[in-house]
């Protein structure tokens, strides 16, 4: 969600004359957008502040004139006042519901030198004032469509940061879909805390939910994948389960989180599924979708958790079956519930058990790819490889494949036959085409 805030910003800033820049190096304005939802990720907004501090020194001794510096996203969101505080250099603080404000704000603090600001939530008002062309740049994009969560999980900064949950109504999603298909995307993935929580006002003012949304959204000329992140099992409902067995447009690759595998910590984490219902769910999509790939979430160490609560979360990897994941040490975040709780995990027992969880998801997404191989999937081309007439592209199930041959291709959806597995991506052969006999 970050990375389409980020996009969104510079959307913003356009009319004013601002475009991007490859490097921080010399630019007139510089926003830190950041995340808050573990500590080693907060804690990188002030080294990253240190070396800005130099750079807006270098370019003012330079003659390069100033350098504004603002720090949005969710550190802002938390820490507003101590940014303000700890690093003297920034100009500007501006919290994730806010950024449409950012023009207004950065014209403030060039009008009035030192004055520093501080934004706080607008919530709804934000998307409404974002403007509705969008930069793209290339076939995929993200298009939010529900921002902040009232799940509360007992370890999480989220529904403190992004605030309640909100679904933006059809309309304006839609309108901005047409927009992303009309500039080449051909995958959108919509975004949302709690993207299956979805459920914005319609035309008629009744809510949509999900699925009908993805329904809608599948009929817009061109855009021929849609994928959905981040969802939460309790909101997984049946009209959804059904858009998987019938929308073609659907991926067939489902971001599931389950976080743990043991019910005793599922309960103190509050997360209101146990592992057993995690599974059914599992098992009822790949009913529907029988070629569904899984990723999840998963966190090692929270407070509580024994070597046995640990097992049952390897033994839950095993049963669903993940073809990626991502996995992280539990981190303790002021404010949440989890970090008051008693027996939190010694580091060293964290790293161990992250070690030992992330040898076995490897295992899994690379027996995963290794099924890929000598199957022929629909790759999306998305840009230029590193050796001439190189593309990389995406297969339905978010795998980096690279061809040869297929730089003349970026945009288009292509027959790929898998040829091997790297240890990140797949390789694999154009297949011969009626719109490209030539790639044989
Ligand atoms: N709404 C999504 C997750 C958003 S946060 C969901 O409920 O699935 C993304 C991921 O960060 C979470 O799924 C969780 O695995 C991880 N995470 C959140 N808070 C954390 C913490 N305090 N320590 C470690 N990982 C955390
Ligand atoms: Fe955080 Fe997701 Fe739980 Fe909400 S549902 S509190 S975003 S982990």
């Amino acid at each position: 969600m970050n990375v389409y805030d980020s996009e969104r910003m510079a959307d913003v800033l356009a009319p004013l004359g601002y475009a991007l820049s490859d490097s921080a190096e010399g630019a007139d304005l510089v926003v830190l957008n950041t995340c808050h939802i573990r500590e080693k990720a907060a804690e990188k907004v002030y080294s990253e502040l240190g070396r800005l501090k130099v750079m807006k020194r270098e370019k003012a001794e330079g003659g390069g004139g100033d350098m504004t510096i603002a720090v949005a996203g969710c550190v802002a969101q938390a820490e507003g006042a101590e940014i303000m505080r700890r690093a003297p250099v920034v100009d500007l603080v501006i919290g994730p519901q806010a950024y449409h404000q950012l023009p207004e704000l950065i014209a403030r603090t060039s009008r009035a030198k030192g004055e520093r600001l501080a934004a706080d939530f607008a919530a709804e008002e934000k998307f409404d004032a974002l403007p509705a062309d969008r930069g793209v740049s290339g076939p995929t994009a993200f298009l939010t469509v529900q921002e902040g969560c009232d799940k509360f999980c007992s370890f999480c900064v989220v529904p403190y940061t992004r605030g309640a949950e909100y679904s933006r109504p059809t309309a304006s999603v839609i309108a901005e879909a047409e927009v992303l298909a009309a500039k080449g995307v051909r995958e959108v993935t919509l975004l949302g805390q709690n993207v299956n929580a979805y459920d914005g006002p319609g035309p008629e003012g009744d809510a949509w939910s999900l699925a009908r949304l993805v329904r809608r959204l599948a009929e817009i000329e061109g855009l021929d994948r849609i994928r959905y992140t981040t969802s939460h099992p309790r909101d997984m409902r049946d009209d959804l389960i059904a858009a998987h067995a019938e929308v073609e447009a659907l991926m067939p690759y489902l971001h599931l989180p389950v976080q743990a595998g043991s019910d005793r910590i599922l309960k103190a984490m509050n997360r209101a599924h146990t592992a057993d219902s995690y599974l059914r769910l599992v098992e009822r999509l790949r009913a529907a979708r029988p070629d569904l790939a899984l990723s999840g979430d998963f966190i090692v160490g929270f407070p509580g958790e024994t070597e046995a609560d640990f097992e049952a979360t390897l033994d839950l990897v095993r049963a669903a079956g993940y073809a990626s994941a991502f996995s992280f040490k539990y981190s303790r975040r002021p404010g949440t519930p989890a970090a008051a709780m008693p027996g939190q995990v010694d580091e060293a027992v964290k790293t161990d058990r992250l070690a030992r969880l992330q040898a076995l998801l490897d295992e899994q997404r690379h027996a995963f790819d290794r099924s890929q191989v000598g199957r022929t999937l629909p790759v999306l081309f998305e840009k230029l490889g590193r050796r001439p007439g190189q593309a990389i592209g995406r297969s339905p199930y978010l795998q980096s494949v690279w061809v040869e041959g297929a730089a003349d291709h970026i945009g288009a959806i292509l027959p790929v036959h898998i040829e091997a597995t790297g240890p990140n991506s797949l390789t694999g052969a154009l297949r011969a085409t009626a719109a490209s006999p030539e790639a044989a």
